[in-house]
């Protein structure tokens, strides 16, 4: 049984706004044997651990600094349907049948997220009023008609918006255009994050933080699961560590290329903001230095691009 370790710096606005509490715990569980150790307290990690303890299996999460430390608890909280590609790209480049099950797959994404939040009362500032996917330029809004021929085509629950509707729904006219999402929604990520944290701890799943893995080694049907703090025996591994991988894995840590993205918040805006975003769908663009923009629960307008920032807030940043 590990304990609960003392709170440290918040890492991001979403780690000093969450509602859920940091479940971070030392690692006491030397020489143990489990069905499953998973590598990385994020989404994946987390939500592996959530659903394998949910199947009776027993499994423990092993994460080198403290649940959403990596991109899940520092993202823009779109819950979004798809990925980044176009889905006739997707198609292109998996195939018709896998292109198409892919598809649906992510398509259903947020809905599963939205459950999981439900069952398992998680307080992440959930919103479900979509995402707007908003044309930056005359090509941007030609992607974006092709998307929308696409996920019409399947049936999908995404509407096309002219300039006028762009501006009332972000209340800026500096969009050509954009697509609602009406699957999707926005999350406070951390909150998210720590949610699924304390539903896998409730269902049984071990979580320690402040704990990095250094060596995995199979031996006699078995993973030795080497950390800084002692060992762990496991049947099987799941490596949730992202574009945190650091050498655990051979060869994994070439298939990232890191890109940087910064956010930056407002303090809370009142009725300040209340024609940005009136309904408080997340935006993401189609610049290829792509932008973000959206509220949080305290009508903060939290917008976030490409690049690394420099400087600190009071004596000036820069990009
Ligand atoms: C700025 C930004 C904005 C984004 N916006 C969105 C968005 O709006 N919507 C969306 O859907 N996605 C978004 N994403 C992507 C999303 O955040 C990630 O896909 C998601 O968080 C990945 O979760 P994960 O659990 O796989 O990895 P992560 O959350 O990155 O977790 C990996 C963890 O592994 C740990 N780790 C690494 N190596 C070791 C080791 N050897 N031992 C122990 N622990 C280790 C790290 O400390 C880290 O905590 C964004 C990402 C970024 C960076």
């Amino acid at each position: 049984m590990s304990t609960p370790l003392p709170p440290q710096e918040p890492l991001s606005l979403w780690d000093a706004s969450s509602e859920e509490a940091d479940v971070s715990r030392r690692f006491a569980e030397d020489g143990a044997s489990v069905d499953i150790a998973i590598v990385g307290a994020g989404f994946t990690g987390l939500s592996a651990a959530l659903h394998a303890a949910e199947l009776g299996l027993s499994a423990h999460v092993l994460e080198a600094e403290k649940p959403g430390f990596g991109g899940s608890g520092r993202n823009v909280g779109l819950v979004n349907a798809g990925i980044w590609l176009p889905p006739a790209e997707v198609r292109d480049k998996m195939g018709e049948t896998q292109g198409a099950k892919f598809l649906k797959a992510f398509g259903e994404a947020p809905s599963r997220v939205f459950d999981l939040i439900e069952k398992h009362q998680i307080r992440c500032e959930v919103t479900r009023t979509g995402t707007l996917h908003a044309a930056h330029g005359p090509s941007g809004l030609r992607d974006l008609q092709g998307r929308h021929a696409e996920w019409q085509r399947m049936g999908e629950p995404v509407d096309l918006l002219d300039r006028a509707e762009m501006t009332r729904l972000t209340g800026t006219d500096a969009f050509h255009g954009g697509l609602l999402d009406h699957r999707a929604g926005t999350i406070n990520p951390m909150g998210y994050c720590r949610g699924l944290a304390r539903a896998a701890l409730a269902h049984g799943a071990e979580i320690s933080t402040g704990v990095t893995v250094t060596g995995l080694a199979r031996k006699a049907g078995q993973w030795r699961v080497s950390t800084d703090q002692g060992t762990l025996l496991a049947r099987h591994v799941i490596l949730a560590t992202n574009a945190y991988t650091d050498t655990l894995w051979p060869g994994l840590q070439r298939s990232f290329t890191p890109i940087h993205f910064f956010q930056l918040a407002t303090p809370p805006l009142g009725p300040e903001a209340a024609h940005i975003l009136p309904e408080r769908q997340g935006l993401w663009d189609t610049g290829r230095v792509m932008m973000s923009l959206r509220r949080d629960a305290q009508d903060r307008l939290v917008i976030g691009s490409m690049g690394t920032v420099f400087g600190d807030a009071k004596r000036g940043l820069s990009r």
